[in-house]
């Protein structure tokens, strides 16, 4: 590589491309006092759900120094990974986010930075760089849009042009100066599509989100969903991405991302609900483990394709919904599974919540079921009392 920082940023964006990069900007390593102040008044609102950041957290995703003593620049890369447009669903199949469709992604993007940091490193002729990639506290889009690669949309996702926001970030923070690439001047303007699209009110239409009414993190917290937002969670089991799929810039960029982000089959990203819901320890480690929906276990999966399946209407998903409600090992899983049941409401539901709440021996499945059995009476009353309304205006 050659000296000049110039030479050095133009030989990165090189290497870091021939590697598999579909975008890479570079940012001075400054501290970012604007997105730290953020940070702190997302926190104190509430925003990060059950996710508990504190003010030192945000101080030190926001200095490059923390993270790389010295660093001078962070360079930045974004990975597309959407490969083809989703299938039409079939009766009882839930929806994963495009971004666990394939292996854990970490591999991945870790793969194309590494040349670039091993060029840099043996450049320097010492170490002079740290990956980051999620794993690291680290205000990746905010440090991305500062270095051009993209602007952080109403939904909360960084945008590249041509690229879209299905890409996964990745950086690098070295102690080397190379040229900065200016932020862009790109903004989402008028459009509020993604707001609009969102069932749960989630985006606020000021690049900031409510987390706790997000249900891509609904699908990821391990105690049970606020009985409120699971109707509005749709079909999905791991992740949303109809604020993305609404996005008029990722719409217009298409499908053309690394092979390695294509879904091994249908069922990664369409995965047939009942056999989730029945998902066990041995299967979940040979299928999913070393996936982006296996870092929860397999009780948050089964929770959730119960919350999914309850949200189908379907009478055919009562008999596995019956039989979770029975034998399920977790509670978490019988109690959303006695949602579940009252949401489809068939007489053979019932039958299920009420031979079952005899029996049960925890007190919250106890209380799930008693509010779902609740909450199909003050419906059937609320029916008939329309019904009577209706009978005595003819
Ligand atoms: Fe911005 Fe519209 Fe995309 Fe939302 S849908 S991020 S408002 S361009």
């Amino acid at each position: 590589m050659t000296s000049e920082p110039e030479e050095l940023a133009a030989r990165v964006r090189t290497v870091a491309r021939e590697a598999g990069a579909s975008a890479v900007a570079i940012a001075a390593a400054r501290r970012d006092g604007v997105t730290e102040t953020r940070l702190r008044e997302a926190f104190a609102r509430g925003d990060f759900a059950t996710w508990h950041y504190d003010d030192a957290y945000a101080a030190r995703a926001t200095s490059p120094q923390s993270i790389l003593p010295g660093a001078r620049s962070v360079i930045c890369v974004a990975v597309a990974y959407a490969t083809r447009a989703r299938s039409r669903a079939l009766p009882l199949q839930g929806r994963v986010s495009n971004y666990a469709w394939s292996h854990d992604y970490h591999r991945r993007v870790r793969g194309i930075l590494e040349p670039v940091a091993a060029a840099l490193d043996a450049f320097a002729g010492e170490p002079a760089t740290r990956i980051v990639c999620d794993t690291t506290p680290f205000a990746e889009r905010a440090f991305a849009a500062r270095a051009g690669l993209g602007w952080i949309g109403k939904h909360t996702n960084l945008i590249a042009p041509k690229i879209g926001s299905f890409v996964f970030l990745g950086e690098i923070v070295t102690t080397l100066l190379l040229t900065p690439d200016a932020p862009l001047t790109k903004s989402c303007g008028s459009c509020r599509r993604c707001v609009d699209v969102c069932p749960t009110g989630a985006l606020r239409g000021d690049a900031t989100i409510d987390a706790r009414r997000c249900i891509s993190d609904l699908t990821q917290r391990t105690d049970a969903v606020p009985i409120s937002l699971r109707p509005l969670m749709g079909t999905w089991v791991w992740g949303c991405d109809l604020c993305q799929e609404a996005c008029p810039p990722t719409q217009r960029a298409g499908f053309a991302a690394d092979a390695a982000f294509a879904p091994q089959d249908d069922a990664r990203a369409q995965p047939d609900l009942p056999a989730l819901l029945r998902l066990r320890s041995s299967r979940f480690k040979r299928e999913f483990r070393a996936t982006a929906m296996g870092w929860r276990g397999a009780a948050v999966l089964r929770r959730n394709a119960a919350v999914a399946l309850g949200n189908t209407l379907d009478r055919a998903a009562v008999p596995v919904l019956a039989q979770a409600l029975e034998d399920d090992p977790h509670p978490l899983v019988r109690g959303h599974a006695a949602w579940a049941l009252g949401r489809i409401g068939s007489p053979a539901a019932v039958a299920a919540l009420r031979e079952r709440h005899a029996r049960e021996g925890d007190a919250q499945v106890r209380d799930e079921i008693a509010a779902a059995l609740g909450a199909m009476e003050t419906f059937t009353g609320a029916q008939a009392l329309e019904l009577g309304r209706a009978s005595s205006a003819v």
